[in-house]
């Protein structure tokens, strides 16, 4: 049997950030992905690494993962560009709640920028004048290709760690002790084993997923053909986003006084807000909506992509930029588990077995930095 001194169930960005902070540690990892290539939610989100967003101590695992992805970038390509993000406020309300962010991040030491209107045209000239008021940006703020990032990370760690060994096509389907030592698929053996499995609930330890509080979110989410003529740098972030992400919710005074406009509501509830990120290519990904279900109730979210929801995101898209249905390339569902209360799922089966998932929304900005603290709990630092 072959022997490890860590077993990291699949590939994503936080069994594969579980695996890079293990390894730092001199340890012995195998990690395993259930497919040939990951392709659940760290492939087919946004990309955007945005601490900006996030509250508490998950703006600080963002920082974490902000300096890594950019110390990664230096000696192996993992697709990272540096062209910040921001919140472009549309109405009154929103103006409010970035100046309040900026005053939080100003006392923090974190470096926000208030763009006037006239700054907001001459950075983004495609964000349409009549829906730009004011924008608050953060320049130190980077941009990952979701869909080449992961790999980069794969190939570069297998480069830089001789005690590496990826996996795939290997689904898990047992974990149990014998002897003090954890066995994995009856083929191979460690002292610890950690599932990082996103939101699939049903293939190792249903009871413990059933019954852990975690919801899944279906996300529907866009990508238009390559368009050079509209310039976007960097993570787009707009009004409904002002109104949803966890920083301004936990940030800002009067993030709990503001009433929703009548012209949000429908949006609101499908759980849309409007987000852009040019990739290389120069195609356009835009999303996003959430609708929910209990993890072991997922099937209940459906396999279709509902077109109400899409003309919903693109008729408000269509307010921000210059963008027609006809320009739609590719569209696609993605799902991640999430725990309302916790932030995340963490459950030790044993005291070598770990399950630490449910990171939802923002995996790519604090999944490295959750993980390294994760892996530093359990290992010692
Ligand atoms: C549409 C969308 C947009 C998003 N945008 C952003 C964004 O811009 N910024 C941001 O910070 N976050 C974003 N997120 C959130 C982020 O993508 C997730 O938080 C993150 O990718 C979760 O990573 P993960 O490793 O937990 O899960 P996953 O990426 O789903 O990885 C889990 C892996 O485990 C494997 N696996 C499962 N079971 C087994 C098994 N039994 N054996 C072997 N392998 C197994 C799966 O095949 C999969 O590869 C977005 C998410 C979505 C869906």
């Amino acid at each position: 049997m072959q022997q490890f001194d860590l077993i990291i169930t699949g590939g994503g960005i936080l069994g594969t950030a579980h695996a890079f902070h293990a390894l730092q540690k001199g340890l012995k990892v195998l990690l395993l992905e259930r497919d040939n290539y990951p392709v659940g939610a760290t492939v087919r989100n946004f990309g955007q690494v945005v601490p900006s967003g996030l509250a508490d101590k998950w703006f600080d695992y963002g920082l974490t993962g902000l300096a890594l992805y950019k110390s990664i970038q230096e000696k192996g390509d993992i697709s990272v560009r540096q062209n910040g993000s921001v919140y472009i406020a549309s109405d009154d309300d929103e103006q409010l709640l970035i100046h309040e962010l900026k005053a939080h991040y100003d006392n923090k030491g974190y470096n926000a920028q208030l763009l006037s209107a006239s700054a907001i045209q001459d950075r983004y000239p495609a964000i349409k004048p009549a829906y730009a008021r004011e924008a608050l940006f953060f320049p130190d703020e980077i941009s990952v290709e979701p869909d080449k990032m992961i790999h980069g990370l794969h190939a570069y760690m297998k480069e830089t760690f001789s005690h590496l060994k990826i996996s795939c096509y290997t689904p898990v389907t047992s974990i149990t002790e014998s002897n003090g030592q954890v066995i994995v698929n009856g083929q191979f053996q460690a002292n610890k084993v950690i599932i990082c499995c996103g939101h699939e609930g049903k293939l190792l330890f249903p009871d413990i997923f059933s019954n852990s509080g975690q919801m899944v979110s279906k996300l529907q989410m866009m990508r238009t053909i390559p368009m050079p003529e509209l310039q976007l740098k960097g993570n787009i972030l707009t009004g409904l986003t002002i109104r949803r992400y966890e920083s301004f919710a936990a940030c800002c005074p009067s993030f709990h006084h503001i009433q929703t406009p009548q012209h949000y509501e429908e949006l609101k509830k499908w759980g849309i807000h409007i987000l852009f990120k040019q990739a290389t290519d120069n195609s356009i990904i835009i999303g996003d909506s959430h609708e929910y279900a209990a993890i072991n109730q997922t099937d209940d979210l459906g396999f279709h992509t509902n077109h109400y929801i899409n003309e919903l995101i693109l008729e408000e898209a269509s307010h921000i930029i210059n963008i027609k249905s006809k320009q739609i390339a590719t569209c696609w569902n993605g799902f991640y588990a999430q725990h309302n209360e916790k932030n995340i799922f963490e459950y030790d089966i044993t005291p070598q077995i770990h399950i630490r998932t449910g990171i939802g929304g923002k995996g790519m900005t604090a999944g490295a930095g959750y993980a390294k603290a994760s892996v530093d709990l359990l290992y010692g630092n």
